[in-house]
């Protein structure tokens, strides 16, 4: 390394330059500002080798020491808050127990998540359209559905410890204290809807309910979705949108809150070709870590298995609640979930609701264990009918394969919670490097922000020109951030804390060469493309379409 003076409108500028091998020539590359006097630049350029000695260190063992940390619910709640994800509602009123607002970098990833969810179900398949029903709907779904009259718990007091939580009235007279193990005490049924007043005038105004569950509005339009949408059996009717329960004792950061986001689907098909899963859904080697009902009564061990062995043992009654609980699993792997944290478990006699054949819950093994992370049940034509019977308006629907007027059955209804996913997401890439510094190794999919663009220096007008304008590009098609503050080292390290992929660093070099520097958050590798090329590459990148490894020098 050596510095260099370069005299621009009778001053004097100073550069720090390299000596670097490019094409088998050896060739000068200017790598940092030094400023206008030959001591600062003296003590400038001793500054810069000595962090660059350091980075090469730390690069390399960065590289190795990036890991998976396992971390507290409380944890990733004091994290999320400090970082702009989550926070608790109105704090500065002291909050409200359940209920959450989101941050500037976890609304983006909240949507994200939403977003991949939606083109992953509705819009890369033929046969599934989605709906926005409201939240605030005619009592009577409430009535009809059964949720007035069975949708209860039972609020249960430990004798011991006073912890309050609610259990299933089939599970009360096991039912021990989930913290001490104590005794409990029941104060009865409740049930968790909300309620609210229709109409600002008082005497004139209805009670209404705020929706527990997205689905419902799916069966009561589901004449005029089918009719709309020309759909066809086997179809299925998306829905994403706030829940509402009154949940006794919220708790676990968002596991369990009381107003939250449901991601759902109803899936219909033919009750008379239950067995019809296409065989072009390549169901059969997905292996799946299964808990059916026979080994928790027998208090066994989960077992990973292939779906077609499931299937030939009857452990999973029907080859389309297989195929949804592959689409499902597959849906948190593609995103970056890790496959060892998850397993489906079957629910047990008791669990069962009495219209379903068959349900399974995909669960994750959270940091207070194994928790349902989203439900995946047969519901027979049970909502279909109750409609149909309550509001006397047929339900039925042509079957062009038969020529038949049928009642379609739901065969699955995968019912997901966005904050569930979200917790999900960000255990699963939560890792340090060793120096303790949090990596957020999201996928780039979900990553709040893309890319960050910094100019190496942020003094000097040429290089913060060419950034900024970067920045706009990219901008126009993604949240991107853009960033002149502090080190350079400093600057990745904040991204690389709220899981930004990439970081491309304009430098002095770039004003020549047309080219920056994009850095790999998960290893810290680095790359100069073209700027020309960048957009392109970042696209590619964040589909997945090509590996940070391949990108050419
Ligand atoms: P749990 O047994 O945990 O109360 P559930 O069986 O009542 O859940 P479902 O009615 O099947 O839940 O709801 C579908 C999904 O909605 C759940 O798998 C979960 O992801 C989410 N969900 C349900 N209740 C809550 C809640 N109180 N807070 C956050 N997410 C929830």
């Amino acid at each position: 390394m050596f510095i260099i003076k370069k005299e621009r409108n009778g001053k004097d500028y100073y550069y720090l330059r390299e000596s670097i091998r490019e094409d088998g020539k050896v060739k000068a590359k200017t790598i940092a500002y030094l400023g206008k006097t030959k001591k600062e630049a003296e003590k400038k350029a001793k500054e810069f080798k000595q962090k660059r000695e350091e980075g090469n260190m730390e690069e390399k063992t960065e590289k190795k020491t990036i890991e998976n940390k396992e971390i507290t619910i409380d944890e990733l709640a004091n994290f999320c808050k400090r970082k702009g994800f989550v926070y608790p509602t109105a704090e500065i009123y002291g909050g409200l127990a359940g209920f959450w607002d989101f941050g500037p970098i976890g609304s983006e990833l909240k949507k994200n998540i939403k977003d991949n969810w939606w083109k992953y179900h509705v819009h890369a398949r033929d046969d599934i359209v989605g709906i926005d029903g409201a939240i605030i709907t005619n009592p009577k779904v409430w009535e009809t559905s059964g949720h007035v009259e069975n949708f209860t718990d039972v609020a249960v007091v430990c004798k011991k410890c006073k912890n309050k939580f609610k259990v299933d009235e089939s599970e009360l007279k096991d039912a021990v204290c989930d913290k001490c193990g104590g005794k409990l005490e029941s104060k009865g049924k409740f049930v968790p809807m909300f309620t609210t007043q229709v109409g600002p005038i008082e005497e004139d105004s209805s009670m209404a309910y705020l929706r527990p569950e997205t689905a419902q509005l799916i069966f009561t339009d589901f004449k005029l979705i089918q009719d709309n949408a020309r759909l066809k059996l086997p179809f299925g009717i998306a829905q994403i949108g706030k829940s509402f329960r009154n949940e006794i004792a919220p708790r676990n950061f968002l596991f369990r809150s009381r107003e939250f986001e449901q991601m759902e689907i109803e899936y219909f098909i033919n009750p008379d070709k239950k067995e019809d899963c296409p065989k072009d859904a390549q169901i059969d080697n997905f292996k799946l870590n299964i808990y059916s009902a026979e080994m928790q009564e027998k208090n066994q061990e989960s077992e990973k298995m292939t779906i077609k062995k499931a299937l030939s043992k009857k452990i999973i009654a029907l080859p389309w609640h297989a195929y949804w609980l592959k689409t499902e699993l597959s849906w948190f792997y593609e995103l970056g979930a890790n496959p060892e944290n998850f397993r489906i478990r079957q629910h047990t006699k008791n669990e069962k609701s009495h219209y379903s054949t068959d349900t399974w819950d995909i669960e994750y093994k959270f940091p207070i264990g194994w928790k349902e992370l989203q439900g995946i049940a047969d519901r027979g034509t049970y909502d279909l009918n109750a409609h149909q019977e309550k509001s006397k308006k047929s339900m039925e629907i042509m079957d062009d394969a038969s020529g038949k007027k049928i009642l379609p059955m739901v065969v699955a209804e995968p019912s997901l919670g966005v904050e569930r996913a979200f917790m999900v997401f960000m255990f699963d890439a939560y890792s340090t490097n060793e120096k303790e510094e949090v990596i957020l190794k999201l996928n780039p999919k979900i990553a709040p922000i893309k890319a960050a663009i910094f100019p190496l220096v942020k003094k000097d007008k040429k290089l913060v020109e060419i950034a900024k304008d970067i920045y706009k590009n990219l901008r126009k098609e993604w949240n991107v951030l853009y960033d002149q503050s502090g080190s350079i080292g400093r600057r990745y390290a904040r991204n690389d804390e709220i899981g930004t992929p990439f970081c491309i660093t304009i430098d002095e070099n770039s004003i020549k060469n047309k080219d920056a520097t994009i850095r790999n958050r998960d290893n810290g590798e680095q790359k100069r493309i073209k700027i020309s090329e960048i957009k392109d590459t970042l696209r590619k990148l964040i589909s997945g379409e090509i590996e940070f490894k391949n990108i050419k020098n």
